[in-house]
């Protein structure tokens, strides 16, 4: 079994977001679990055209208040309500282009475990701190500071590693060296031992796609993939899902 999420970004309009989705509800996964982070405004339509075929919906992010005056936001609980089960948090567009800190990532983790979400924090070092030899200094503090002294019930938590600098779009598109990324995540398992007392699934991402996806998942601490661009469309999200389901 291995987890594929695929966050959408702001890629699609609505009518590529519906035959996507269309597409999506056909594939064959086998033992690929599946979750999709739509767009805010289709994430009902994903709802309804997703769990026939038991692929979770979740946000690419959510607001910390529940409920009030926050012109533009959209809270953990209101996605919760509206039957999301999973949400992006942390994740590096967030925290490098609309300038999340720590202490807002923190407060969504909070915020999505009271609503009941499992939330998928997203961590990694940027380029500058690569080169500085700073990864787990930058990896260490993200994770204490979103994590430290919270109960989190079993599998509800799922941490994703993305180097800002593999990610395309936002980042430089360099994909980590699978060598490397089998490093990091073999030094953030060891993290986490001191902060949830469970096995949290980890998940790479950052430029993964159909040639590259079985060099990530055949590395023994990695247990799945968060993708963006690639999962964007029908041709590329199938030849993906092939590709893990030969391995997993
Ligand atoms: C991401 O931003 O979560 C991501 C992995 O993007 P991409 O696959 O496009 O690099």
């Amino acid at each position: 079994m291995a987890y594929l999420f695929a966050n959408w970004k702001m890629y699609l309009n609505s009518a590529q977001a519906d035959a996507l989705m269309e597409d999506l509800g056909q594939v064959d996964l086998g033992s690929v679990e599946m979750a999709v982070f739509p767009n805010t405004l289709d994430v009902r339509k994903a709802l309804g055209a997703l769990r026939g075929n038991h692929i979770a919906v979740g946000a690419q992010n959510a607001a910390w208040v529940p409920q009030g005056a926050y012109t533009g936001a959209t809270s953990a609980q209101v996605f919760a309500d509206g039957g999301c089960t999973h949400v992006l948090v942390g994740h590096s567009e967030r925290r490098h282009i609309f300038g999340e800190n720590n202490d807002d990532v923190r407060k969504k983790m909070e915020a999505a475990l009271d609503a009941g979400l499992t939330p998928v924090l997203c961590i990694g070092e940027t380029k500058e701190d690569m080169e500085a030899d700073k990864t787990m200094y930058r990896l260490k503090k993200q994770l204490t500071k979103a994590l430290e002294g919270l109960v989190i019930p079993k599998g509800k938590l799922f941490v994703a590693y993305e180097p800002v600098w593999a990610i395309s779009g936002s980042g430089n598109g360099t994909p980590c060296a699978p060598e490397k990324a089998e490093e990091v995540h073999h030094a953030i398992r060891e993290e986490m031992k001191g902060l949830v007392n469970w096995d949290v699934p980890l998940l790479y991402g950052g430029s993964t796609n159909d040639e590259n996806v079985v060099s990530y998942l055949s590395l023994e601490c990695v247990d799945g993939v968060l993708v963006g661009r690639a999962s964007t469309t029908a041709d590329s999200l199938r030849n993906l899902i092939e590709r893990m389901k030969s391995v997993s």
